[in-house]
């Protein structure tokens, strides 16, 4: 990996404004999910190296909240604007750790960067309150607060991106932040922090800790101090973290699974909804929690709409991410490629077909056929489980509510998209679907000034947008007597 400035490698874990290695000096190496090659290695850390974090983050509070609103945009405005002149190199990095192709790696770094741009200006836009007071002497009136420290961990399908999105509205709101990153993409992680740290944001207020998730993970849920949580993964951890959360009532955000449905009436733009499948299904390799999972197609398309998604998904070109023309890269792991597999099998021994694709690929490693299955059922485990994969299950349907009821008999409640042109249509679906976010006719809805968030077991709050900054803000009801 040739960076133009190597210096954003680091192998050390950023604490308290200094480059650090694990007290007991361990290290763990990082592969490329590519080709095997060994990038580098990370500190083992643990719980005491986590407190030290936590009480660096505690000691810098006072003078980052203190400082006023356009003090701290200033420092995250640099820090946007870094990490739009260093896009070539956080793009290779994200790339060479985590495999998605080297075109959706710049676009993350955009999209991550304008999370830093969008708090940036929104830190200087924290309003309160004033109420007319309930009695003649008295005047009332509602404060912002920032929530002190806060913690994040985050996962490794958009390593750059999941930690700005809590990083830039906490560091705007005037709270500090420790950053536990996903163990296959610390790198990433580091080179914000390298970056944070040149935009002169000072030290503590945002650490990145590497190593044993569990042990990190408990320090920071059972601290007092560490007043907010906010986690984007998997249900299953985002559950057994609010437990752990539970004894010092931390506020929380999470960001958790989906099983996002994807409709395509009679009436749809065929080539639209193929273009938003193509972009819902396989970008970062179906590694996304907004992925479409399950493809719904009405009755009188339901041909069409395979034949022209087949044609579409045979021109994808798989490869390393960093070769010239692939679009879909490897898996994050071998776990990940048993998964697709599994669903795959599991599938076709209940009726589906296989259209494209259908196993692994003959580059072998962590490489899949980006696929599509027709004829399925809602026996499968593909109507229940999130795939996280290469793999379009295409189910079909007559009827507006029976889409609408299998659509939501889910425990997920993330994203939801459908495709279709009649307006009375539109709104009642849009309104029926029982999720966080729809996307209408589009099949790409995430962008920093719209909520990102959802319901049911899909988590708690909302990332980006004007709400996102609430989050990190406490309200604090004044009564004076005049
Ligand atoms: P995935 O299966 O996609 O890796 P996870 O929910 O397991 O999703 O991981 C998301 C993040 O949560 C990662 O940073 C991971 O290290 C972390 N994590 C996983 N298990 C725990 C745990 N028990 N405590 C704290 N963090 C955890």
């Amino acid at each position: 990996m040739l960076l133009n400035d190597p210096s954003l490698l680091h192998e050390q874990c950023y604490i308290d404004g200094q480059w650090v290695c694990a007290n007991s000096g361990e290290t763990i190496a990082i592969a490329n999910p590519a080709n095997h090659e060994i990038i580098g290695h990370v500190p083992v850390m643990g719980a005491a190296e986590t407190l030290t974090a936590i009480d660096a983050a505690n000691k810098a509070l006072p003078a980052w909240r203190a400082l006023t609103a356009k003090e701290r945009s200033s420092k995250l405005r640099r820090w946007f604007e870094l990490l739009i002149e260093n896009a070539d190199d956080l793009a290779l990095l994200m790339t060479t750790e985590q495999g998605k192709p080297l075109a959706e790696a710049k676009g993350e770094v955009a999209y991550a960067a304008s999370f830093i741009e969008w708090f940036a200006e929104e830190a200087k836009r924290v309003y309160g309150d004033t109420i007319p007071g309930h009695q003649a002497d008295k005047r009332l009136t509602v404060i912002k607060q920032p929530v002190g420290v806060t913690a994040a961990i985050t996962p490794w399908n958009f390593p750059a991106a999941m930690i700005t999105r809590k990083a830039a509205p906490a560091l705007a709101a005037g709270c500090t932040m420790v950053v536990k990153p996903a163990p296959q993409t610390p790198f990433t992680a580091l080179a914000l922090a390298e970056l944070a740290h040149r935009a002169g944001i000072p030290a503590g207020v945002f650490s990145v800790v590497t190593g044993d998730a569990i042990a990190i993970g408990n320090t920071l849920c059972e601290s007092p101090i560490v007043r907010k949580l906010s986690f984007t993964g998997s249900t299953g951890v985002g559950i057994k973290l609010m437990a752990q959360c539970a004894p010092t009532l931390k506020k929380m955000s999470l960001e958790l699974g989906g099983n996002a449905p994807f409709i395509v009436f009679d009436d749809a733009d065929l080539d639209a909804a193929v273009d938003g499948a193509m972009i819902a299904k396989y970008r970062n390799a179906g590694q996304t929690c907004v992925c479409a999972n399950r493809i719904y197609v009405q009755a009188g398309v339901y041909d069409a709409f395979i034949q022209k998604f087949a044609d579409a998904v045979g021109k994808l070109k798989v490869g390393a991410g960093t070769e010239q023309g692939v679009t879909t890269g490897p898996l994050i792991n071998a776990d990940a490629v048993a998964k697709v597999q599994r669903h795959l099998d599991d599938a076709v021994s209940k009726g589906a077909s296989i259209v494209v694709g259908g196993k692994p690929h003959n580059l072998g490693g962590y490489f899949f056929e980006p696929t599509i299955m027709r004829d399925v059922d809602k026996s499968m485990l593909v109507a229940r489980e999130e795939t996280f994969g290469p793999l379009a299950p295409v189910f079909k349907f007559e009827c507006v509510d029976d889409v609408i009821q299998q659509a939501n008999d889910t425990e997920f409640g993330l994203a939801a998209y459908f495709y279709g042109r009649d307006i009375s249509l539109v709104y009642k679906v849009a309104e029926a679907l029982e999720y966080g976010m729809v996307g209408v006719n589009t099949g790409l809805i995430s962008n920093e000034v719209a909520p990102f968030g959802g319901i049911k077991s899909s988590g708690l709050g909302r990332e980006g947008s004007k709400f996102g900054i609430e989050e990190y803000l406490e309200m604090k009801y004044i009564c004076m007597s005049v």
